[in-house]
């Protein structure tokens, strides 16, 4: 790996990012990385082999006792984001799942629905986007749940850009329930709500990257969803995904760290190889100073990255240092995948090459979760102070 002996990983964390190559060297090839994305298709075995090697629980429990730790996720989504991007895409969405239901899932959720997501024999998919907007979406959400004289609820309404809802067992579901004066914030529940529930149509779209997850427009017909179904308190739901979207932050921030230094080391190799000139094109300054200059905003994303984890582990304030995290490294993302295609010429454009899909599952981490025009406006009004600026 390029950059060698600057990571200042602790042995547990050596380990455990070795464990994660070499699943990805025997399950993940570049080849086979290239065909799954050609096919729009998930690697079913490769999920498989994460969860039986505990890397989706990590140190987390399924009776809620202990959380898991944010400086071992973000391991695990630099390493696959560096090769099968798709699948770190997949973990951010699944690692923000166990730490909802860590944090407020009932003994019976947390039986049916977390125990089988820690050890990787299901997954959810998070629905909160919906099509009049995402940014704004707790003022623009159409998607209701009324409470049935029952004490069911009935679902209806529509989301959009969903990751992985072809194949998850379980959705979580914000809906709005009531509308207080308070503040468009309040009013909203989160729900888990099994994929398989009458009522529910999911329709897969056609997008420009991260072609091995599904992106899905999900609808709600009528659903009628148990009272138990509730995660968490009624009318909290976004209060309580407010306060698990810093962990999300720091997790994109590290699957976008992963695309980067995956674009880089391929940059570098084609560079190392490649003759033009009778030298290797590498060795002409332009193209290897823009190398340099993605080099340097990789480790400067990593240092937000690690700051930010440290300071979540142990209970500091963190949202201020994963939303720099996330626009640095996804920034950074985008710009060596840039250098990457310049360096590499034609070959930029080849599929033979994996330049081409990093440059296009780049774009993702710029406006996912949040984009990083909101981070900027939040980093405005909490790190400088000055006044909101939208
Ligand atoms: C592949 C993919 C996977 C996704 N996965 C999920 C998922 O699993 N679950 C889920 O719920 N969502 C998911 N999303 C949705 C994603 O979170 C949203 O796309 C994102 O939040 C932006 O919302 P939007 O697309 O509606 O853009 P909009 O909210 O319409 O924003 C459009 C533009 O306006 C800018 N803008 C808006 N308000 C301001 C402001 N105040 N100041 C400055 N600029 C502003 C934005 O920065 C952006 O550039 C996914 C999207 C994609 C494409």
């Amino acid at each position: 790996m390029i950059g060698s002996g600057t990571l200042p990983d602790t042995t547990e964390q050596a380990d455990l990012r070795e464990m994660v190559r070499e699943i990805i060297e025997r399950g993940a090839p570049p080849q086979r990385v290239r065909e799954l994305d050609d096919a729009n298709a998930f690697d079913l075995e490769l999920y498989r082999a994460l969860g039986e090697a505990g890397l989706i629980g990590l140190d987390a429990q399924a009776d809620g006792t202990s959380g898991a730790d944010p400086r071992l996720q973000i391991i695990v989504l630099e390493e696959l984001a560096a090769g099968p991007t798709s699948m770190a895409v997949c973990l951010v969405v699944q690692y923000m799942g166990v730490g909802l239901l860590t944090e407020y899932g009932s003994d019976q959720q947390r039986s049916t629905v977390l125990a089988p997501l820690l050890d990787g024999s299901e997954r959810v998919a998070f629905a909160l986007t919906e099509p009049d907007g995402g940014t704004d979406v707790a003022r623009v959400m159409r998607t209701r749940a009324k409470k049935s004289d029952g004490g069911r609820w009935v679902l209806n309404g529509a989301k959009t850009w969903i990751s992985g809802p072809q194949h998850a067992r379980n959705l979580i579901v914000l809906a709005r329930t009531s509308t207080p004066e308070s503040s468009p914030i309040d009013g909203i529940t989160m729900f888990v709500v099994p994929t398989d529930t009458p009522g529910i149509t999911v329709r897969e779209l056609d997008t420009f990257a991260i072609h091995s997850l599904d992106t899905c427009e999900v609808t709600f017909d009528n659903v009628e969803i148990d009272a138990s179904a509730v995660l968490g308190h009624v009318d909290q739901g976004f209060r309580q995904v407010l306060g698990t979207l810093n962990g999300e932050r720091l997790n994109a921030a590290a699957a976008a760290l992963g695309i980067a230094r995956g674009a880089l080391e391929a940059a570098v190799d084609y560079g190392r190889q490649r003759q033009v000139f009778g030298r290797p094109v590498g060795s002409f300054q332009a193209g290897q100073h823009r190398l340099v200059d993605g080099a340097i905003a990789i480790e400067s994303a990593r240092a937000l990255m690690l700051q930010a984890a440290e300071a979540t582990a142990t209970g500091k304030r963190a949202d201020i240092l994963s939303a720099m995290a996330k626009v640095a490294a996804s920034d950074a993302a985008v710009a060596v995948t840039d250098a990457g295609m310049r360096l590499m010429g034609g070959s930029g454009f080849s599929k033979e090459y994996p330049m081409e899909r990093l440059f296009r599952d780049a774009r993702l981490y710029t406006f996912a979760p949040l984009t990083n025009e909101m981070l900027r406006n939040h980093i405005g009004e909490k790190y400088l102070g000055l006044p909101r600026s939208f």
